[in-house]
């Protein structure tokens, strides 16, 4: 018997979504997940990088799991409007995926009625550059305050309420490692009871396997080093001098991840 592919490949994402499926579960929206149930709500944030995100997205459809993926629509690293982007947009519909509100909150005046504007005025062009209507919002490095707050925003779910963020369990890949445990080890999923699972493309549809540092010098390689100053604001700890990763913490960690 073959030993199980490292993760934070491509054989391991997809060999972890299929043990996730060998335990019953079973892909769902955000909005049509329940806690209780063996339900898999498959979350990415494309903070880095669109053009690569396909890769997961075949991965699934080819499991017969839909995903949602959640576009920044003020990055300094890629423009929702562009080419390349639209392409994504593109497959990502063919594939029936969702395309969610990847949101800054940090970004805005930090009172409840510009936050919703605000919010509200990125998923209208969010919808107009991928055609899709914008039902759920993750917040981008949220604050605190944020992790936990019960009112949706602009109308629409957002990832860290209460019912998606503590009444489900939530785990995810920061930075390339599982810092609150192996997903299949996790008491939820030994249980049946549902996951929302946050991974980030970039760390996983190259081969890297974990080493983080080497995903981002690919991405300066394809995009040039003029993005390293946008990649240091976007990944905590990011040096754009040495391209090294400082203070990543390798082990498990308790709490809120901020990401
Ligand atoms: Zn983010």
């Amino acid at each position: 018997m073959s030993a199980a592919p490292a993760d934070f490949t491509r054989a391991g994402y997809r060999a972890l979504l299929q043990a996730l499926l060998e335990r019953g579960y079973e892909a769902r929206r955000f909005r049509d997940a329940g806690p209780e149930r063996p339900h898999l709500i498959l979350r990415h944030d494309v903070d880095l990088w669109p053009e690569i995100v396909g890769e997961m997205a075949r991965i699934e459809a080819d499991l017969g799991l839909t995903a949602v993926y959640f576009f920044l629509t003020d990055s300094p690293l890629y423009a929702i409007d562009a080419p390349e982007t639209r392409a994504v947009f593109e497959e990502l519909a063919a594939l029936g995926h969702e395309v969610g509100l990847h949101f800054d909150a940090a970004a805005h005046p930090d009172e409840a009625a510009a936050l919703d504007r605000a919010a509200a005025d990125a998923c209208r062009r969010l919808e107009a550059a991928s055609g899709q209507s914008v039902e759920t919002v993750s917040f981008h490095r949220p604050a605190r305050a944020l992790l936990g707050r019960a009112e949706p925003i602009a109308g629409r779910l957002h990832a860290y309420q209460p019912r998606f963020f503590e009444d489900m369990d939530y785990c995810s890949d920061s930075r390339g490692a599982w810092r609150r445990g192996h997903p299949l080890a996790r008491r939820s999923v030994r249980e049946g009871r549902a996951l929302q699972l946050l991974t980030h493309p970039i760390w996983w549809v190259h081969d890297d396997a974990g080493d983080a540092e080497a995903a981002l010098a690919r991405l300066i390689a394809a995009k040039g080093a003029a993005l390293k100053p946008a990649v240091a604001e976007t990944v905590t700890g990011y040096d754009p001098a040495t391209g090294r990763i400082l203070g990543r913490i390798q082990g498990p960690i308790q709490g809120p991840i901020q990401d």
